[in-house]
């Protein structure tokens, strides 16, 4: 299992498999070679991304490579479960799903029937754990869409407010807690709050894709405390490629604009810094309770294999974002 030290960010990097849509299609040719050098060294992978069409190829160091023949359970066994324990001792963790639209983020972290994702699975342990003990287990969804959160357990998804409170800390006024017994249970209230996602911007363009979807799980004991987040991050977009434009574009920059501040803060982490830059956006200013100081934190980056401008993208982004 992952040894998540306390404000060290992993970031770790998954492969999709191909869509039988992309098998024998022309876009298929464009798939970057994507082969992994040196696993076994300590700790750290070399991801080596090579474009077969042209000669261009780089390499990239981060903490661990899932291949497209990789479960979402593996990735739950080796990274994402290390950080349950510290949960129930009353420390704080978070789990992003980093990637472009189409690579993965969302069966990563959700799944689907078949296949259940690293809510399902961190769920359905934080609930045999607590079998035997006495602690209540509540948790929030919300979604941050151009600066704004809104509550996916409300009914119309309700805006809710973020404020400063006396020590300068972003808070959430009013957002709605959902107190959990069981995995069905849970599973009525989140299926609810993924369905208000995808119907409450009715008008805008699936604002699903460009919204992060932030699952808090408070795990309580007394006075012991932990709080762990489950992300999906909104699709990080490369506008050369897309020519976004209005409310698009305005999206699109907020996207990256967060993204590129989340990337900072984990850098600043992963590099010991003083000041953790949290104000810099919406997201890591909520986040900043979950993310530095005793709190661990895992980055999963999501390839799409068939196209090597999206993979260079996201990849130098995360290994950016890890650099020691
Ligand atoms: P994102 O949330 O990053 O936009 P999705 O999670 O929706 O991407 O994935 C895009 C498509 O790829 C979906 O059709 C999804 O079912 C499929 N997919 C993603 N990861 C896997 C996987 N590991 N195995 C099989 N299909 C996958
Ligand atoms: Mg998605």
């Amino acid at each position: 299992m992952a040894n998540l030290s306390s404000s060290r960010v992993r970031v770790v990097l998954r492969v999709r498999p191909f869509l039988t849509s992309e098998i024998d299609s022309e876009e298929t040719k464009q798939i970057p070679c994507i082969t992994v050098l040196d696993p076994q060294s300590s700790g750290e992978v070399t991801v080596h991304l090579k474009d077969q069409w042209t000669s261009r190829n780089e390499c990239y160091k981060l903490d661990s490579f899932f291949g497209q023949e990789d479960r979402v359970a593996q990735i739950f066994d080796k990274e994402a479960s290390a950080v349950i324990p510290g949960i129930f001792q009353g420390l704080n963790a978070t789990v992003f799903a980093y990637g472009a639209t189409g690579s993965g983020k969302t069966y990563t972290m959700q799944g689907t029937e078949n296949e259940p994702g690293l809510i399902p699975l961190t769920m359905s342990t934080i609930f045999n754990l607590r079998e035997t003990t006495q602690y209540s287990v509540d948790i929030a969804y919300y979604e941050v869409y151009m600066d704004r959160c809104y509550d996916l357990l409300e009914p119309k998804a309700k805006e809710v407010i973020a404020m400063d409170d006396k020590e300068g800390r972003v808070q959430l006024k009013g957002l709605s807690w959902a107190s959990v017994n069981s995995m069905d249970e849970f599973t009525e209230v989140y299926s609810a709050g993924v369905q208000r996602r995808k119907v409450a911007h009715t008008g805008l363009n699936d604002v699903s894709s460009r919204s992060h979807a932030v699952l808090s799980v408070a795990v309580t004991s007394g006075n012991v405390k932990g709080k762990l987040n489950l992300i999906d991050l909104a699709g990080n977009e490369d506008n050369r490629k897309t020519g976004n434009d209005g409310i698009r574009l305005q999206e699109s920059a907020k996207i990256n604009q967060s993204l590129f501040a989340l990337s900072n803060v984990i850098y600043a982490l992963n590099n010991n810094e003083l000041r953790i830059p949290y104000r810099e956006s919406k997201l890591t200013r909520i986040l900043q309770d979950s993310l530095g100081g005793t709190s661990q934190a895992l980055m999963i980056a999501c390839l799409n294999p068939v196209s090597y401008q999206e993979a260079v993208h996201t990849v130098s982004l995360a290994a950016r974002s890890r650099h020691i």
